[in-house]
């Protein structure tokens, strides 16, 4: 056939040799390569029983964050939302009554604080727009799912449980 290129070649199936009929040094070739990766330090871990060390600037799952007393330190400024450029933040403000400061640091807070996390691309600006230290991203995954309204993020999973201390070593601020 005529080649316009002029590059084509006329493949010729080649007689296998008395040796690759046998095809023992082809198996014996794969095996070397097995026992070579064997003894060669391995490039997977046994997850879950074993995790990966992050590097110190990894930004994962948020947190909302409360104060030594166990309020909430968020006073539902919007900040957060407005330095969001994935405008993944909503928040509904309340005005914290009598008989709530041990629950509110401030005195409005943030009745509905909701994250977008399939919006959220973790790069920190809501963390850095946070006048009150209370949105911290941590070092925690967020969960995989099949279900898009998982991914909304309430503050039920967002404020930090209480009990645990300020910086327990699984809410490890990025920000030191
Ligand atoms: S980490 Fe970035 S994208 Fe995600 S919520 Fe905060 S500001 Fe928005
Ligand atoms: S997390 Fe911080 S920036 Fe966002 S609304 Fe609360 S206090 Fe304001």
């Amino acid at each position: 056939m005529y080649s316009l290129s002029k590059k084509s070649k006329v493949v010729v199936k080649k007689e296998m040799t008395w040796s690759e009929k046998l095809y023992l040094p082809a198996i014996f070739q794969g095996l070397m390569i097995t026992i070579r990766h064997f003894f060669k330090k391995k490039a997977t871990l046994q997850y879950p029983e074993q995790k990966k060390e992050f590097a110190a600037v990894y930004r994962g799952k948020h947190i909302l964050k409360r104060d030594e007393q166990g309020r909430e330190n968020c006073t539902a400024c919007g900040l957060c939302a407005v330095s969001c450029p994935a405008e993944a933040i909503t928040i509904v403000a309340a005005e914290r009554q009598k008989g709530e400061e041990h629950l509110y640091r401030e005195e409005k807070y943030a009745a509905s604080y909701e994250i977008n996390m399939l919006r959220c691309i973790f790069c920190g600006l809501c963390e850095e727009a946070c006048p009150k230290d209370a949105v911290y991203l941590t070092e925690e995954l967020a969960p995989a799912s099949f279900d898009r309204t998982d991914f909304i993020f309430g503050k039920d999973k967002l404020v930090q449980p209480l009990g645990t201390s300020a910086h327990p070593k699984t809410y490890k601020p990025y920000k030191k």
